[in-house]
């Protein structure tokens, strides 16, 4: 294994995008270490986190160059369409993945098998990957020569870069003075794993309801019973959440039904997991010796699945760019090199996050003339197979 003090770059918070970024960087040979303040057992363990990812068929590339998505692929359902309407409304719209070509959509795949792939393929590039968790970052300085990063444990780093990783919260981009501008929804998502009568066909379905949007994402048949079974995404105000993480199984499965009657018999079982839902931009995503990735850079609301596929691409971005730099005998700190990387990742970040704030407003708003338009809108999407198509190359990120 790689000796912790000779790095190239010091990536803080090995989550589903630094991760990323470190076997990325590790492939092309950069020496890399890890920081999380978790072990990889307790980010691994079953109740932790119940989340899917819809992984975007342009990540499935990222993860094939990678050598992450053989380590995955035996537990990802592909999403062959998509539908979305809102309730009590005879407009929807269908996105068949035939439309533009003979590939999915993209895959949903549980959040802790994509750990698990991440952690996998970082051990088989430990040559050039050092992975120190559970462990944090007392001290950072960044000076001149390099970055110089002293850990909790005592142990000390030195790399030409750091990269903040460490999600919404990010220590580093807030150590850096790095501001952003933030809002709540005021809302929160219920996370829970179901089981249903009919097959789901690998669809995935988006809801709009008054309350806010509700998904069904499409998961594997479970392996020990031949269940049918989806991951839901229930969005609400707090009260609502709360209200339906208190009901017991019966309960919550009865409402459900009620909401989502496509599948025949629904039932909720299981653990349930809540998430609060706010949206963040970074103002900037590098300052001298310092780059910020995937949530610490940027959070979006969940309505379209795109959170993490964002990040994925940051990380596949700032490789390219470090890459480049390393190929020239460059300097990879210098701020000059990272702006190519903040530079290159602008329109994408914006316009996703413009386009998932967009749906949230407009369809939990509920004046009849934006009603009208919603209603028209989608109508007109279906009808005009060209936009369609091109809204569906923007879902799939390629
Ligand atoms: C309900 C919900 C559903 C979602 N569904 C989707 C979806 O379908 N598709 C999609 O693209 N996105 C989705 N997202 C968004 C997605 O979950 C996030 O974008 C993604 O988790 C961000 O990954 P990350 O690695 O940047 O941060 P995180 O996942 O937050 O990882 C951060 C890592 O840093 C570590 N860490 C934190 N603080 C420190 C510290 N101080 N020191 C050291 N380590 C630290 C943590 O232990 C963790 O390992 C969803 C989000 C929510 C809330």
């Amino acid at each position: 294994m790689v000796r912790p003090s000779e790095m190239d770059v010091v990536i803080v918070g090995g989550g589903l995008v630094g991760g990323t970024l470190a076997v990325a960087l590790a492939q092309q040979n950069f020496k890399v270490a890890v920081i999380d303040r978790e072990s990889p057992e307790e980010l691994l363990k079953p109740n932790l986190d119940g989340r899917t990812t819809a992984v975007s068929y342009g990540s499935k590339l990222i993860f094939d160059q990678l050598g992450i998505w053989n380590k995955v692929d035996h537990a990802a359902e592909p999403i062959l369409d998509i539908r979305v309407f809102e309730r009590d409304s005879p407009w929807a719209i269908y996105y068949d993945h035939r439309d533009v070509g003979d590939v999915p959509m993209g895959y949903i795949v549980e959040n802790r098998v994509l750990r698990q792939g991440i952690f996998h393929r970082a051990a088989e590039v430990s040559d050039h990957l050092a992975w120190m968790a559970p462990t944090s970052v007392a001290h950072t300085e960044r000076n001149l020569e390099g970055v110089v990063v002293e850990l909790a444990d005592g142990r000390t780093l030195k790399a030409p870069l750091l990269v903040g990783a460490e999600g919404r919260l990010s220590p580093t981009r807030d150590e850096a003075g790095i501001k952003t501008l933030r809002w709540s929804y005021e809302a929160m998502a219920l996370i829970a794993h179901v089981s249903h009568e009919k097959p789901h066909q690998g669809s995935a379905w988006e809801v709009f309801q008054p309350q806010g949007p509700f998904a069904i994402l499409p998961l594997r048949t479970c392996p020990t019973t031949g269940a049918y079974r989806s991951g839901i995404v229930w969005t609400g105000s707090p009260d609502d959440i709360n209200r339906l993480l208190a009901l017991d199984d019966a309960a919550i499965s009865a409402e459900l039904q009620d909401v989502f009657p496509y599948f025949g018999a629904i039932q909720v079982s299981g653990k349930r997991w809540s998430y609060p839902l706010s949206a963040m931009v970074a103002r900037g995503t590098v300052d001298h010796r310092l780059a910020i990735v995937g949530d610490a850079a940027h959070t979006v609301h969940p309505v379209a699945g795109q959170g993490v596929n964002l990040g994925w691409r940051d990380a596949h971005t700032l490789a390219e760019v470090l890459g480049k730099a390393k190929r020239l005998g460059l300097d990879i700190g210098s701020k000059s090199i990272l702006q190519e990387y903040q530079r290159r990742r602008r329109v994408d970040t914006a316009s996703i996050l413009a386009m998932s704030d967009g749906m949230v407003r407009l369809f939990s708003n509920q004046s009849s003339t934006l009603s009208f338009l919603r209603n028209t809108g989608l109508g007109i999407v279906n009808q005009v197979p060209p936009l369609k198509r091109r809204l569906m190359r923007h879902a799939m990120g390629v």
